[in-house]
């Protein structure tokens, strides 16, 4: 039987990293991998995290299962970062822990599958496992523009699949710095996309990866509330592996809104279900270390200080390269001071990609993708100069 399987092509952000590896060049920059980077170059565990993985080895008496819904406290504990004063809606809302985002996104596609969704319209350029999540449960993944070429979020197109959306249809929206463009909704928009769900058929799944790291904690999720408060149902996957650092320990959270109380536990139980099935039940790790930091509050503010710096960080590098707008022929660097997050796509050929490889070892993903975060006070005036270069030595 197994005879029967074709090779598929290695992930292309994974041969970058071997690539990256293996250069030797002293100076050589990673753009690819998707973490956030200290100005050092690092990635290192929060300090918050560090005390609260303390705590828990020391106070934890037992490694017992504990199913499919992993750590409520940590699920709970969320709750209000994410919803914010609305949390539980009244009973509306519940979730539960699952292994990182992937381990959300991929519950909320097959609860979407086992209640009648048929197809979900995803926004492109996306998060590259978006699709493959939903195909992998059996919907269809129909696409949409998510931005358009001046480096705005496309409204009109989001709102006309809503608008003609029919029932069996679902859209993905990415909560706040959407990966890959960095380029989010403005508040108008996710007004209006919220009033144009409030009136049709198609269930909002919203992804929040990187919430913090975009103006703050309230107005990266914003939207998502605004959201929140129009429809009746909807489905929420949560990743702290960014905003808690955690990657390896894989932490993340799904959450359901549903229209009326009552209909809370079968949507919660189907959930568990499928949780079950796929992966019987989440690492307890690091939801049990985000849970101690969130319910203690000099952990909390710890916690609070280290993602204003990660942001701040990131809005300086932004900065730098927006003021260089006028350095790199036909590479607009000027809104990416008003993107967020960790990513931004340059519209570079795969030969200016190729030689900003080659002639100046800067790594990045094939797609024009580059992570801010891996532009530093030391590096990023060289990155400049080199993507001034390419694009000048390879114009016409
Ligand atoms: N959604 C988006 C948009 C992402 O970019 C990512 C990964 N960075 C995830 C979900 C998955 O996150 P995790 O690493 O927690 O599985």
């Amino acid at each position: 039987m197994l005879d029967r399987l074709q090779d598929t092509p290695p992930d292309a952000l994974l041969a970058l990293i071997s690539a990256f590896a293996a250069d030797e060049r002293d100076d050589k920059i990673d753009l690819g991998v998707g973490v956030y980077r200290t100005d050092d170059g690092a990635t290192p565990v929060f300090e918050a995290i560090k005390a609260a993985e303390q705590r828990l080895w020391e106070e934890q008496d037992s490694k017992s299962y504990l199913g499919p819904e992993g750590d409520k406290g940590f699920v709970k504990a969320i709750m209000p970062i994410l919803f914010g004063d609305d949390t539980g809606m009244n009973g509306r809302i519940d979730g539960l822990q699952t292994p990182g985002g992937t381990g959300a996104v991929r519950l909320a596609m097959a609860l979407a599958a086992r209640a009648g969704i048929t197809r979900v319209h995803v926004g492109t350029p996306s998060w590259p496992n978006h699709i493959p999540i939903i195909e992998d449960v059996g919907l269809e993944a129909v696409t949409f523009a998510h931005a358009k070429l001046d480096g705005s979020a496309d409204g009109d197109a989001v709102l006309d699949l809503i608008r003609n959306g029919v029932e069996g249809d679902a859209v993905l929206l990415h909560a706040c710095c959407h990966n890959p463009s960095g380029i989010d909704y403005t508040d108008d928009q996710w007004g209006q996309i919220a009033d144009a769900l409030a009136d049709s058929p198609v269930l909002p799944i919203i992804d929040s990866a990187y919430q913090g790291l975009g103006h703050g904690l309230e107005e990266d999720s914003a939207g998502l509330r605004k959201v929140l408060a129009r429809v009746p149902n909807a489905l929420i996957a949560y990743s702290c592996d960014k905003n808690f650092g955690l990657y390896r320990d894989r932490v993340g959270a799904f959450y359901a809104k549903v229209a009326e109380p009552g209909m809370l536990s079968a949507a919660m139980s189907n959930a568990a279900a499928l949780a079950r099935a796929n992966w019987s039940m989440p690492p307890d790790h690091g939801g049990a270390a985000v849970r101690i930091v969130l319910r203690d509050e000099d952990l909390r503010q710890k916690w609070l200080a280290e993602l204003d710096r990660m942001r701040e960080r990131l809005r300086w590098v932004r900065a730098h390269l927006a003021a260089a707008d006028n350095k790199v022929e036909g590479v607009p660097l000027a809104h990416l001071e008003e993107q967020n997050g960790l990513f931004a796509m340059l519209p570079l050929s795969k030969e200016q990609i190729g030689k900003l490889r080659e002639d100046h070892a800067v790594y990045m993903a094939g797609s024009g993708r580059i992570n801010i975060a891996g532009l530093t006070r030391g590096n990023i005036d060289k990155f400049i100069a080199a993507l001034a270069d390419v694009t000048q030595s390879t114009a016409g």
